[in-house]
């Protein structure tokens, strides 16, 4: 739109320039046009503009030509200057224009020619003709040549000013302000120029005038070395500004970076610490909350309790039922995956606000926060043992497994997570003994109990020390030849204020709490000690058998205390065998092997305990060193009510001769039971029949009542003892 009105703009100032130069030719006195205007004419056209400066900021070239045209003005008259105004317009839109339009070419003259018009009459009007100004008082001239260049100034850049206000649709102030206004200095120093020149020039004569040029140089150049120092300084302020600009903006963009860096980082930190505390609470396999977790949700349930009377909670403690033989029959990845699948079968039976934890293991703990009552956790059991009833397709494995369950109820009034904890524990174990897949709640009891448990615990702790323990012997008697073959070591607890206490109840916790290793290591080297006692005193290579509980099979070191216990007491290995139950061997099979090996290196004999009470894998066995069978003394019992039990005993005892076993048959009580195990070719019995277990001093005087006629008993006397020969059998 602008550009549309700039170009008939330009025309029309054109047009009028043209008018102007038309009538200042016809009003032109030519007889006063002489060589000193021609002179004139030229030094405008070509010199005068080509010596241009460009003002600084304002985009706009001033060129000397305006002092040129005042000149001829104050000189030839106002109708010389606009020709010579019109002239010089052209030649610098020629100059100025890239593209030579005649419309540049001709506005700039038109510009300049009607500009001068303007200014012609408006100083003819005030000051009488303008060839006469210079006559006027030094003052009047210098009004008047202010006036002239401020009528130039003004309709010069005015013109211009509009022109380029059309173009770009600004305001004329507007446009004026940014490019002209500065230059009214540059048309009151050519007005100055002007008037002095013709001052001189009239005074003292053209050619003299020409001394001055020098000095108008010099003037000339002081005043461009002005506007270019103001230039340079100018460009320089605006390099620095440029400079600081980009400054900025590179520390903009260092700080953005910066920033970015930081919340990346920060991040990155964020994410470490979730993964951290996510880490830190919950399980790595399954994912669900881990112990921690679960305590403090167990914290909140107590608070919560304490606050209001009818908040209710219950802890379910979650145990697999033979996990373990999962685990070594299909391996570890499909009992991870089958744990992995019961977290995900337990959450699906809960409520948002319910925890399930995984606690180790095969172990998980369920907390019921903010129960209506507690027919509810009973619900929850039941509807987690028939979720977890049904089978888990495993990589193709059809995996069966049931779950026993002990649940504790807040009514107890806890005020310790783990104590709640631990009473479904106790609850859970209750369930275990009731047969498995159940569950039981925990009960007054159960505590009393616990609390029984948690005691005996501390006793036995305290036994080790006070040397509390006793080792009976109870013989295994040759059914061949009726006499005393060996014995089996078994441990008694003399209990300060209850007495004996059987191992059947102080064992377990020994293996529990693992005081059993020392206790274990103790019987060892006391029967050890004992037996090569009493095979030196007798004579007699009499066999020790002496249990070892699943604990210490697993322990890693258990070979070196064998064999440093069979050196100490110099016992022959050969007469030494170790009882291990069949679920012992079975739980631990590939390590079991390993260290039944071992044991056989060292010389020692293995006994598998309580044979067919346990998880039988007949075909295992020959993969094992045994070297003799212990029937459980549940078949012998009821060996006499039928021929079942009979049948059983006689298979085993195919199955040990065929495996190149021996067998011994545990808890003869009645002559009936022996009569059919002799008539079976049992090699060795064990029962009350002959005998209990008894302390040391009674088993020695057993062991001489019971010595075979051909042999003399010796004494226990040191002297005599110290005489026999004692080759070591360990070395
Ligand atoms: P076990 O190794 O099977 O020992 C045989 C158990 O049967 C003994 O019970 C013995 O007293 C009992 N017994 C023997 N003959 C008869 C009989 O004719 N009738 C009946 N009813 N019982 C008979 P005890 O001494 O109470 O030991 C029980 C279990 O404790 C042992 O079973 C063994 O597993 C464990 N035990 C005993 N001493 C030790 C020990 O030093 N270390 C380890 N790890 N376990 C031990
Ligand atoms: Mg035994
Ligand atoms: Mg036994």
């Amino acid at each position: 739109m602008g550009k549309l009105r700039y170009e008939p703009y330009r025309w029309m100032i054109a047009g009028i320039g043209g008018l102007a130069c038309v009538y200042s030719v016809s009003r032109l006195p030519l007889e006063r046009i002489d060589m000193r205007f021609l002179l004139l004419t030229i030094m405008t056209v070509i010199v005068s503009s080509r010596i241009s400066i460009k003002i600084p900021r304002f985009d706009t070239n001033v060129t000397v030509s305006d002092t040129f045209i005042f000149l001829a003005i104050l000189l030839y008259g106002g109708e010389a200057g606009i020709l010579l105004a019109a002239g010089e317009g052209l030649c610098s839109g020629v100059r100025i224009s890239k593209q030579k339009k005649p419309v540049t070419i001709l506005f700039s003259g038109g510009v300049m020619a009607l500009s001068t018009f303007i200014t012609v009459w408006i100083t003819r009007f005030a000051f009488g003709p303008n060839d006469d100004i210079y006559r006027h008082t030094p003052s009047l001239l210098l009004i008047a040549l202010c006036t002239m260049a401020l009528a130039q100034y003004i309709s010069n850049t005015g013109l211009v000013a509009v022109g380029l206000a059309i173009k770009s649709e600004q305001p004329v102030w507007a446009t004026w302000n940014k490019h002209y206004l500065w230059t009214s200095i540059t048309y009151i120093v050519g007005a100055a120029a002007a008037g002095a020149t013709v001052v001189f020039v009239n005074n003292i004569g053209f050619y003299a005038m020409m001394v001055t040029i020098p000095i108008i140089s010099i003037i000339y150049f002081t005043y461009h070395k002005f506007l270019e120092d103001i230039k340079a300084a100018s460009a320089q302020a605006e390099q620095a500004e440029r400079e600081r600009a980009e400054q900025a903006e590179r520390h903009i963009a260092e700080l953005s970076q910066h920033i970015a860096e930081q919340e990346r980082i920060s991040l990155a930190l964020q994410e470490s610490k979730e993964h951290f505390r996510n880490a830190a609470f919950h399980d790595a396999l399954t994912g669900l909350p881990n112990r921690s977790l679960l305590a403090d949700h167990l914290k909140l349930a107590i608070e919560r309790g304490k606050r209001r009377e009818d908040h209710l909670f219950a802890v379910l403690f979650l145990d697999l039922d033979r996990f373990k033989n999962i685990n070594d029959s299909l391996g570890h990845t499909i009992g991870d995956q089958l744990l992995v699948a019961i977290a995900r079968r337990v959450e699906g039976c809960l409520r948002p606000m319910d925890t399930v934890a995984r606690l180790g293991g095969d172990e998980f703990a369920i907390l019921l926060d903010g129960l209506e009552d507690f027919s509810h956790a009973i619900h929850v059991a039941e509807r987690v043992q028939d979720e977890l009833m049904m089978p888990f397709n495993l990589k193709g494995h059809e995996v069966f497994t049931t779950a026993s369950i002990g649940i504790a109820l807040s009514t107890t009034g806890y005020d310790q997570p783990e104590n709640i904890l631990r009473d479904a524990d106790i609850a859970m174990y209750r369930a275990k003994d009731n047969g498995k897949a159940r569950y039981e709640l925990f009960d007054t009891v159960m505590h009393t109990r616990a609390v029984a448990l948690l005691k005996l615990e501390n006793d036995l702790r305290r036994a080790i020390e006070r040397q509390e323990f006793q080792v009976y012997y109870q013989p295994i008697v040759s059914l061949e030849t009726d006499q005393i073959a060996g014995f089996e070591a078994l441990v008694r607890w003399i209990h300060p204020e209850r007495g004996l206490v059987s191992p059947d109840e102080f064992i377990p916790l020994a293996e529990e709490t693992g005081l059993i290793m020392e206790i274990g290591h103790w019987v060892l080297h006391e029967s050890c000690r004992q037996m090569r006692q009493w095979q030196l005193s007798f004579q007699r290579p009499l066999m020790l058998s002496v249990n070892l509980s699943g604990k210490q099979f697993i322990q890693p070191n258990l070979i070196g205390q064998v064999k440093d216990i069979l050196k100490k007491t110099n016992f022959d290995p050969r007469l030494l065998r170790l009882e291990i139950t069949e679920s012992v061997v079975m739980e631990n099979a590939e390590a079991a092997a390993a260290m039944l090996h071992q044991l056989r290196d060292l010389g020692a004999h293995l006994s598998i305990d309580d044979f067919g009470t346990g998880y039988s894998s007949l075909s295992y066995l020959h993969r094992f060193p045994v070297s003799t069978l212990k029937i459980d003394r549940s078949f012998i019992g009821r060996m006499g009510e039928g021929g079942e039990n009979s049948e059983i005993v006689r298979t085993i005892m195919t199955l040990a001769s065929n495996l190149g076993m021996e067998v011994v048959a545990e808890g003869i009580e009645t002559e009936e039971q022996l009569s059919q195990l002799r008539a079976l070719k049992c090699e060795y019995g064990q029962g009350y029949l002959f005998s209990r277990p008894v302390d040391a001093n009674t088993a020695g005087l057993m062991i001489m009542a019971k010595q075979p006629q051909d042999i003399t008993p010796i004494t226990t006397d040191r002297a005599i003892l110290n005489a026999i020969p004692d080759t070591p059998y360990i070395n």
